[in-house]
């Protein structure tokens, strides 16, 4: 096996100007041998050389005086038997290579170059990137022979600024046949172009720099630019996440900790994720933050370790390996130096079971980078992410396992039950298409939103492109999408959502003139919500037209007037305007929910919301949930399978510091019951708890194995079979 599939555990110093003179190689390998770490990550050029390079203008280090930090490092690490990533960060030069080479950089409309602080910013359309850059990673295979070459920053400018320089406009006219766009403007057709010209350039980056470092250093000798784990700043960097897993041996993630939104559990949704793209037999190391890294940023001092830990932890849960990350080899506060030692011991002994297994879920959530380009726009934020967040969190809250699922990826979607798309606006003819043969194989659908309601370019649909699977349909076509910033913040209005029918009857309360008596029976969606026919929602819905063989669960309450408290009463109790259209064909069922609950949820976090959402995940999987966990607390499940056995992780996020960085103390969960179905993947009941070291064994009934976990600290992983 080549190195880059057997490198698990991994560290990274990340080397400042002044480290030539206080490096301790003999401590820092100290720091590789308790650590456990496989693999290193060191720097040695770009905008900072750690070695004496042979062009003039690579900026040495200031402290470096002629040493060769680099290659001495990475002549330790060889000696200690450890992998040598060589990292580069390869964008932008001093003032003395500018002068140099002035058609190198970036310029501005006004022909001004782009600066950030006193550096200048190379154009990758520039021969920096095709002559300049593989000189200097050849220079360095030949000199100290890592065993393979990262990028912190090989992208090139963002979106957010257009080059136009003599090359870009070059290139863009030979390319498109077009001049460039002068501002960001997702309707003209010069400025999809130039995104998608933009990203195509990235690819093209990637395989030079592959070429390269293979042709110098060996064909293992591989070279894989840092990719972030936030699909919108993939986007912005023009970093097709999907493109690149297709060509990458291993996915280097920059992507540190956590935000305050999305918790600790989005770092599996991260792993999981980039697996489904890249293939659970590769791998995926994430760049991990020992120093405090947000909020506030404070490069030297250290993380309280339970807010490492957990990150850590809930990586790993995702299929995430583990990569301690310090800024600078010196430190006055040593307690960092302690905090990945517990991780990676365990993960070391455990390391069969965190590798090489694929995931058990009915659930997978669709997402594209494309729809966060030509949807999102400039609020994907809002459009995109809140969305997918609020299924997230969701699905968490519920125990419920689901894969993340590229919607270019549908036809290979093995073992999922249920597709849901949050509000995915932009789909092709092509995804559509795809869709459908899920639905005629069998599988169901849950979307919200605006799904389906533009193309891949997010030019609006006369209806949605799945109106026949929705079982209802637009009354005229998708507003067109605005491009201008803040213009596009989903409303919060003082709306309801009605639960049909109502259950007035069942209900003790008074009675209001002459409203009906409750009839029917309500839909399992609505269940528990036996003691209210309303439920809060805050958002707007327009009429829909419904077919007549889909049910309408839910119904909207528009907007009355919140002040003074003496207004606040429904003006139009009953609007009969959708919230969520239900149908059922042949196996399949399907829920379109126009009303933005999932958005909704991402942002005031009302557990009506999340109910919602899981009983509609769990009504469209039929019984095909293949885990329940009852007990109390917030835990984060993850389930997979290996040849004859299944491995559950149970991530607890149940803190003082939930939604809110960092997390300096662990409390305990527990006794939970869980049961698992083990239906033709496990042959024996046998237990093995990896966390509390201990042995037992399940009760099986119906296919299902079921135990108790007594206690959660941070996590435990439970292999059955
Ligand atoms: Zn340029």
């Amino acid at each position: 096996m080549p190195w880059y599939r057997r490198a698990y555990l991994w560290g990274q110093t990340n080397i400042t100007e002044k480290d030539p003179v206080q490096y301790d190689i003999p401590w820092w390998r100290q720091q590789w041998k308790r650590t456990q770490v496989q693999a290193l990550i060191i720097n040695a050029g770009g905008i900072v050389a750690y070695y004496p390079s042979r062009f003039p203008l690579h900026h040495r280090a200031e402290f470096l005086n002629g040493r060769d930090l680099f290659g001495e490092l990475t002549q330790a690490a060889h000696d200690d038997g450890l992998f040598v990533m060589a990292r580069m960060d390869s964008n932008r030069t001093a003032e003395d290579f500018f002068q140099a080479h002035p058609d190198w950089f970036a310029r501005d409309a006004d022909g001004k170059p782009y600066r950030a602080a006193d550096k200048y910013i190379t154009c990758i359309n520039s021969p920096y990137y095709d002559e300049y850059l593989p000189a200097v990673l050849q220079e360095i295979a030949q000199r100290s022979h890592p065993d393979g070459f990262t990028d912190n920053s090989w992208a090139g400018m963002g979106r957010e600024s257009i080059c136009f320089c003599a090359n870009c406009e070059r290139k863009f006219k030979a390319a498109t046949g077009k001049s460039l766009p002068r501002r960001a403007d997702w309707d003209d057709s010069a400025y999809r172009e130039w995104i998608m010209w933009s990203y195509a350039r990235r690819i093209e980056v990637w395989e030079v720099n592959n070429r390269t470092t293979r042709t110098a250093g060996g064909p293992d000798c591989i070279w894989s630019g840092m990719n972030s784990g936030s699909i919108t700043a993939q986007a912005q960097s023009f970093r097709d996440l999907r493109e690149i897993c297709r060509r990458a041996d291993i996915i280097m993630l920059d992507h540190q900790r956590r935000d305050d939104d999305t918790g600790f559990q989005q770092n599996g949704d991260t792993g999981k994720r980039v697996h489904a793209l890249l293939g659970w037999d590769k791998l995926a190391p994430e760049s991990m933050a020992m120093y405090q890294s947000g909020p506030g940023y404070y490069r030297v001092a250290s993380k309280p370790a339970a807010e490492a830990r957990m990150w850590m932890i809930a990586g790993i849960a995702g299929g995430i390996q583990p990569w301690w990350h310090y800024v600078g080899a010196y430190h006055e506060d040593r307690r960092m130096y302690r905090t990945p030692e517990p991780v990676t011991r365990w993960w070391k002994a455990n390391e069969q079971y965190l590798v090489n297994r694929t995931p058990v879920a009915a659930i997978g959530v669709i997402w594209t980078q494309r729809n966060t380009d030509f949807f999102g726009r400039d609020a994907a934020a809002e459009r995109v992410d809140a969305p997918y967040t609020g299924f997230m969190h969701a699905l968490v809250r519920a125990r419920i396992p689901y894969v993340p699922v590229h919607g270019d990826d549908i036809a290979h979607t093995a073992n999922v039950r249920v597709l849901v798309l949050p509000n995915v606006g932009a789909l092709s003819d092509a995804q559509a298409s795809a869709i459908r043969q899920f639905v005629r194989n069998g599988g169901s659908l849950v979307a919200t939103g605006d799904t389906g309601s533009y193309t891949e370019w997010g030019d609006p649909r006369p209806d949605f492109a799945l109106a026949d699977l929705f079982g209802c349909h637009r009354i005229g076509a998708a507003p067109k999408l605005t491009s201008s910033r803040g213009a596009n913040r989903a409303a919060s209005e003082h709306t309801y959502l009605r639960l049909s029918p109502e259950w007035r009857a069942r209900v003790d309360g008074p009675k209001v003139g002459n409203e009906p008596a409750a009839t029917g029976v309500r839909h399992e969606v609505l269940r528990g919500f036996d003691e209210t026919d309303i439920l809060p929602f805050g958002g707007t819905i327009a009429p829909l037209r419904v077919d007549a063989d889909a049910a309408v669960p839910l119904t909207l309450v528009p907007a009355f007037p919140t002040y003074p408290p003496e207004t606040a009463w429904m003006r139009e109790p009953r609007s009969g305007i959708p919230g969520l259209v239900v149908s059922q064909r042949g196996a399949s069922r399907i829920a379109y929910m126009p009303a933005d609950v999932d958005r909704r949820y991402a942002r005031e976090h009302l557990p009506d919301h999340a109910v919602l959402l899981a009983n509609i995940m769990r009504w469209a999987a039929g019984s095909d949930v293949p885990l329940t966990v009852e007990g109390p607390g917030l835990i984060d499940c993850h389930l997979y399978e290996q040849p004859g056995r299944l491995i559950l992780h149970m991530v607890n996020l149940t803190s003082e510091a939930t939604w809110r960085a960092p997390l300096d103390e662990l409390i305990p969960v527990g006794p939970f019951k869980v049961k698992v179905r083990i239906r033709g993947r496990v042959a024996s009941p046998a237990l093995r708890l990896l966390v509390s070291q201990r042995s037992a064994r399940a009760t099986v009934a119906d296919d299902y194995a079921v135990f108790n976990v007594d206690r959660i600290t941070d996590h435990e992983v439970i292999v059955v079979g």
